[in-house]
């Protein structure tokens, strides 16, 4: 098996997580056997099966790599991605124990991968498919709601974590727990509310976190909050709709370019998310869109002037041949891995900020968390509470009204009385957790001389508690 490089560098993509976790071992002065054992990854299961599809039989090639087991369950996506290979998934695994432990979720590291273009085949072979990849993962414990706990990631959704949960409901029928063998599952069948849009949620809300505090906007040569900055979102999948999209509707951000695979869109006064989205969803294509101009070469448009560069597409996006032409003053890493460890030396050269993967999307793994916690307490957030807030809400606004002699606005009452709900419940539990990842990085970085960017203040963050967790093991 060939291990793939970055497409324009020759370090691999593991050797890049890799070089950035050393730096931050370095500096936590780690002893260098402890380091090493949080640097490898811990198992991977490489599984070849066969399908047979349209009369023929098709063979196929999957990984799960278990990263690190510190904390159980791992936890992290399983792709559907034709480029997929073992660095890949081994990189994405590393990345996910730093992620869970960044943004304190409970959780040791893992990911999954098929080798597959899941847009060549229909949703009747894709099943059959994804229900042999996650038998031959449940027969070796690679799913399973205890030990390892899969969730959505590229090219793969709710659908899919339906199929794997039916799979494993059907493989151990006498798990209590069942349901919390995968995340990200529609919400009928025992997915939380707020999990498809989570990761795009919490790019949003990791990017206010950086703008909530002037000394660090500074840091970009930049002043003031969101509103008006200037966005360029490098892919509209999932989480880059859903980040773009909120940035624009209720920060008031511009996104003033969109790059997809066929070509770029450019509008200076600002794209309208949705409806772009909506294009694209009709057409499988940004081109023709009638509202902006259209470039062709999608690539070197990420090197456009822009205040915020949000790559959301793939690893290696951002590398040693282009970095020093990216004019943005933050690059905001919504996908895992956009910058290489290269690229990442030239940008922290040039003063730009990167707000690190690892932390900007941890929103995914976070409500995944939520979601599991859901399912293994068998009880939906809020049940048990709601009433009880609506009626101390009702109190609340009779004695404001009798102290004070006069009527509590309409909206201003309606909003006391409202219990939360379990969607109100997962947006404030992943803005607090952002906040919170947020303030323990910063301080790292601001108070640690050693420490240049937010990117190795997150892994001093992470790997400080994986380390913690391996040594109260006693490992
Ligand atoms: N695929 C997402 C990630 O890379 C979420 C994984 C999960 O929910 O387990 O963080």
């Amino acid at each position: 098996m060939s291990v793939n490089t970055h497409p324009k560098t020759r370090r691999s993509f593991s050797e890049n997580v890799n070089v950035m976790y050393d730096r931050a071992a370095v500096i936590l002065k780690l002893d260098p056997g402890l380091a090493e054992m949080i640097r490898q990854c811990n198992a991977v299961y490489q599984v070849r099966f066969s399908v047979k599809l349209k009369g023929e039989l098709r063979a196929f090639i999957g990984w799960r790599a278990l990263h690190s087991e510190h904390r159980l369950p791992a936890k992290g996506g399983i792709r559907y991605s034709e480029i997929a290979n073992l660095d890949e998934v081994e990189a994405l695994a590393a990345l996910m124990s730093f992620k869970c432990a960044v943004v304190d979720v409970p959780f040791g590291g893992s990911k999954g991968a098929l080798c597959i273009n899941p847009h060549e085949y229909d949703e009747d072979e894709l099943e059959k498919i994804t229900r042999r990849f996650s038998r031959e993962l449940i027969k070796k414990g690679f799913i399973s709601p205890s030990v390892n706990v899969p969730g959505p990631d590229l090219g793969t959704s709710a659908r899919e974590m339906e199929w794997m949960c039916d799979m494993y409901r059907t493989l151990c029928p006498d798990d209590i727990n069942a349901v919390g063998c995968v995340t990200g599952k529609p919400e009928s069948q025992g997915g939380i509310r707020g999990r498809v849009e989570a990761t795009g949620r919490g790019v949003q809300y990791g990017i206010r976190e950086y703008f909530r505090n002037p000394k660090d906007v500074k840091k970009a040569g930049l002043s003031g909050g969101l509103e008006g900055k200037r966005i360029i979102v490098q892919g509209l999948g999932n989480v880059g709709y859903h980040a773009s999209k909120f940035l624009s509707e209720e920060d008031g951000a511009i996104i003033t370019g969109i790059v997809e695979r066929d070509g770029a869109l450019l509008d200076e006064n600002g794209l309208d998310v949705e409806k772009v989205h909506q294009w694209r969803l009709e057409r499988g294509t940004i081109k023709d869109y009638p509202d902006a101009r259209f470039i062709e070469d999608g690539t070197s448009f990420l090197e456009n002037e822009c205040d915020i560069l949000i790559p959301a597409a793939i690893e290696g996006q951002i590398h040693e041949r282009n970095a020093a032409r990216i004019q943005a003053k933050i690059v905001a890493e919504a996908a895992n891995g956009p910058v290489t460890s290269n690229g990442d030396d030239i940008l922290r050269e040039r003063g730009i900020i990167v707000i690190p993967d690892f932390y900007l999307n941890a929103g995914g793994v976070t409500v995944s968390y939520f979601e599991w916690i859901k399912n293994i307490t068998h009880i939906r957030f809020g049940r048990l509470e709601r009433r009880l807030d609506e009626i101390r809400g009702h109190h609340l606004v009779d004695v404001l009204e009798q102290m004070t002699g006069q009527k509590v606005p309409g909206e201003l009452s309606a909003k006391l009385v409202q219990g939360a709900d379990e969607l109100d419940l997962v947006r404030s539990g992943l803005e607090d957790t952002m906040h919170l990842a947020y303030q323990a990085i910063r301080d790292v970085w601001l108070e640690n001389e050693q420490v240049e960017d937010l990117r190795t203040a997150a892994y001093v963050v992470a790997t400080r508690k994986i380390a913690c967790s391996y040594n109260r093991a006693g490992l």
